[in-house]
């Protein structure tokens, strides 16, 4: 290869041909000829790309080009190749705003997760209007028949018609989703709305797949309810060492309660009706891919004040809570098949859903993939949104009355007129915890799950499930496993929790509140690095320490919450472990994410702050 600007093999970014996106490539070779680059994308699709089209990946930042620019460029050809299944020349520089669209969807077709996301995203149809007229004149099958054998002949062929139409029709087109090909009308589109939704598309199928892929997938369906299993079991042997690992399955009767189911059932019954009466502030969401803005019945603290008083109403009418305690199994498998259920439905739906309402990450074509990891970004029963009210109410809630019904537990066990110093720390850290979160519910609509995560089983599992069944753990032990406190230790574990708490609480807001408003006079004197988006990235404050502050004040409450249970056993330690690994996994996720979204500005921003989670060490 001659001295050429990019070398063989060298990882760029590419631009898709006819977009202002760019992704991730590799140079396989130069024609000194043509002046071409030969270049791979991720999925396998090869394409020749100017110079001028690739960038070094270090400097690279995304940019929007505007229509008027993209239009005014020269016209030039470029040949563009398609390895497989079919060579295919294209123009790509003067593409109009629906060429660029057409081009998106179209070039899709050689990856086969593109072809199943063809199938649930936009799947349009682009013509000229006077093509459309002819076209209906004859048959509909005729005409499916023709779009299913969408080759990449025929995608030139339109391609070509379109542009050459398109000048003269002024920018109109015909759009149709093909699920309704039979007696659909034509709809006009604007470009403008064509080529956002070929920038879904492309992003979607940008975005990399997360928790080990599709493999991956299938192993956390199988992985965390049976360690949900496991420490239910564990936790309720006498000695729950891991000596004792593992834990002799209970025969399958005992898994099944249906009076637990009931309980279950009411229990979020009773959070639903609470999260729709119109009590409390009514909150804006951050702005959607569409620049809409959804709205949250922001009144968790006020469900969670009404939750306190029905338990010390049971309480007071002799009501056993400790029920919690001696049918958690049952509560657990009852609880789990509502999320089963709930992840079911989500995903049906989801397949209906316009794709302008899909998560980005959750939208791969592979069934069990999406299955798990969520599709739809904010899945909605007309003002009732079923992420933000599973995030926010029945498991975190619920996580506080078990913690209520282990104290009572305890008391029972142990004879105890009162709960033990460690079950009064572990009660009320946790409580602190919930409460806040309540309290402060507006932030959690800045939050990665609230604006990337789609719902899926991921979330369900992990809200209905996961929360309140595992987080409890360390309540649970101390029923059995007595650990007394010096006041000594008491008062540096509480010292401990509020330092976390205060990190946790302080990094959370400085965010919320410039995420809300950055022109904020309270935060006038805070850093702050431009992107290209528009947004800016705070680098000073809090979050100039480091990356993820409020990990690192998350993580030192769950030290606090952790040591009241002492030493004797791994088990109550579990939650700390755990929240090691998922913050740490949730910190990486973030960072490409954010590189994704903030090219060359996050790097800048990594460089001024150059750790993620504890200052000099991690
Ligand atoms: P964050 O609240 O940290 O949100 C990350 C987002 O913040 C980024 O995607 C980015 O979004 C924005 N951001 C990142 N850096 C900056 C910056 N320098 N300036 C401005 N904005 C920035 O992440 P999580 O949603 O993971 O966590 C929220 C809280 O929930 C944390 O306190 C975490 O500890 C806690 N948590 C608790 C869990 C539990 O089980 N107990 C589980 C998970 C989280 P954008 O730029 O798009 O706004």
């Amino acid at each position: 290869m001659p001295s050429v600007k990019y070398q063989r093999g060298e990882m760029v970014m590419g631009r898709w041909p006819g977009s202002s996106l760019y992704y991730e490539v590799k140079v396989l070779g130069y024609d000194t000829k043509s002046q071409l680059y030969t270049v791979i994308y991720k999925d396998g699709t090869e394409l020749e790309l100017k110079e001028q089209d690739i960038k070094n990946i270090g400097g690279f930042q995304t940019r929007s080009r505007s229509r008027s620019r993209s239009r005014s460029r020269s016209p030039g050809r470029r040949r563009s190749r398609s390895r497989s299944p079919a060579r295919t020349t294209r123009r790509s520089s003067s593409r109009t705003a629906a060429a660029v669209a057409a081009a998106a969807i179209t070039e899709s077709a050689p990856s086969s997760r593109r072809d199943a996301r063809l199938k649930d995203t936009l799947e349009v149809r682009l013509s000229p209007l006077q093509q459309t007229k002819a076209a209906e004149n004859n048959s509909n099958n005729k005409h499916e028949k023709k779009e299913e054998n969408n080759t990449a002949n025929k995608v030139n062929e339109s391609e070509s018609k379109v542009e050459a139409e398109s000048e003269k029709n002024q920018g109109r087109y015909n759009l149709r989703r093909r699920k309704e090909d039979g007696d659909a009308k034509p709809v006009e589109a604007k470009p403008e709305q064509l080529e956002k939704d070929a920038k879904v598309a492309a992003a979607a199928a940008a975005t990399p797949l997360d928790f080990g892929g599709k493999i991956g997938a299938y192993f956390w369906l199988l992985f965390l309810p049976a360690w949900v299993l496991f420490v239910v079991l564990q936790v309720n042997l006498e000695d729950p060492s891991l000596v004792n690992f593992p834990p002799s399955l209970p025969p399958l009767e005992d898994f099944w309660d249906a009076q637990a189911l009931g309980f279950v059932i009411l229990w979020v019954l009773l959070q639903a009706l609470l999260y729709i009466l119109p009590v409390g502030k009514l909150s804006e969401g951050m702005p959607l891919r569409s620049g809409e803005r959804l709205k949250y019945r922001t009144n968790g603290f006020f469900a969670i004040t009404v939750s306190a008083l029905a338990a010390a109403a049971a309480v007071y009418l002799d009501v056993d809570l400790t029920y919690i305690h001696s049918h958690f199994l049952q509560l657990a498998t009852a609880t789990f098949l509502i999320s089963v259920l709930l992840s079911v439905y989500l995903y049906v739906r989801s397949r209906y859903a316009d794709p302008a309402q899909l998560a980005l990450g959750g939208n791969s074509g592979n069934v069990v993939y999406d299955f798990f990891k969520g599709r739809e970004l904010n899945p909605r029963i007309k003002n009732f949104d079923l992420k933000f009210f599973c995030e926010m109410r029945p498991g975190l809630i619920g996580w506080c009355l078990i913690n209520f019904a282990m104290a009572l537990a305890e008391m029972k066990k142990q004879g105890l007129d009162a709960p033990s110093y460690s079950m009064i720390l572990v009660n009320l850290f946790q409580l602190l915890y919930v409460v806040d979160g309540l309290w402060n519910e507006e932030a959690i609509l800045t939050t990665m799950d609230l604006m990337h995560d789609g719902f899926g089983f991921m979330l369900a599992f992990g809200d209905l499930v996961w929360v309140p069944f595992t987080y409890t753990l360390q309540a649970y032990y101390l029923v059995s496993h007595p650990n007394p406190l010096s006041p000594l230790a008491v008062a540096a574990i509480i010292t401990l929790k509020l330092v976390g708490f205060y990190i946790f609480r302080k990094s959370n807001s400085e965010k919320n509140a410039f995420r809300r408003n950055p022109s904020d006079p309270k935060l006038s004197h805070l850093k702050t690095i431009p992107t290209a988006t528009g947004k800016s990235l705070l680098v000073s404050g809090w979050w100039g320490v480091v990356r993820h502050p409020n990990y690192l004040g998350d993580l030192i409450m769950a030290l606090a919450w952790s040591l009241p249970c002492g030493f004797s056993h791994l088990l109550p330690w579990y939650y700390m472990i755990y929240f090691i690994i998922l913050l740490v996994h949730r910190d990486s996720r973030d960072m490409s994410e954010c590189r994704r979204k903030y090219g060359s500005a996050w790097d800048e921003y990594c460089r001024t702050v150059r750790y993620r989670i504890i200052p000099r060490v991690y």
